[in-house]
């Protein structure tokens, strides 16, 4: 069974941007938005920081990650998919093969290197996603650094 993310065109240019901007860290975000039989829609997102500060790896204080799911609950959207970029080519590493069947969500994953999305999930063995680029206008929000300060 073939999934399918619709994501639009200008929030993969904004995706790109944040990434390319962050070099040479790895850069992430949360991809919030509905899913209906086989296909993910992506509404909105939710922009990352880098824990690690790393250009080999991410990870995500659990603050953020709880503002980020808050922000979905509100909208009445899922966290449907995972982004992070790669100084390399777009592919999991050993590492994200490992996280991926944690979280059995799309991961989107942006090459800082050849500028190339591709997606992947965990279903039985990593398959790999069918990216739909769409028009259309996205919200986002950009948690940065203030998060830290908030307190829940
Ligand atoms: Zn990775």
């Amino acid at each position: 069974m073939l999934k399918i993310l619709s994501i639009g065109r200008d929030t993969l240019s904004r995706l790109a941007k944040f990434a390319d901007d962050a070099l040479p860290m790895e850069s992430c975000a949360l991809l919030l938005g509905k899913e209906e039989f086989t296909t993910d829609t992506v509404h909105d997102f939710v922009l990352l920081k880098n824990n690690d500060q790393s250009k080999y790896s991410f990870s995500v204080h659990s603050r953020d990650l709880f503002h980020a799911y808050q922000k979905a609950s509100r909208s009445g959207l899922s966290v449907i998919g995972i982004f992070h970029s790669h100084p390399s080519l777009p592919w999991p590493s050993e590492k994200d093969k490992k996280f991926m069947e944690l979280n059995p969500i799309v991961w989107l994953i942006y090459s800082t290197l050849n500028h190339k999305y591709s997606a992947f999930l965990y279903s039985d063995g990593i398959i790999p996603v069918q990216i739909n680029s769409i028009q259309g206008m996205r919200r986002s929000t950009s948690l940065g650094n203030k998060t830290t300060s908030l307190t829940f």
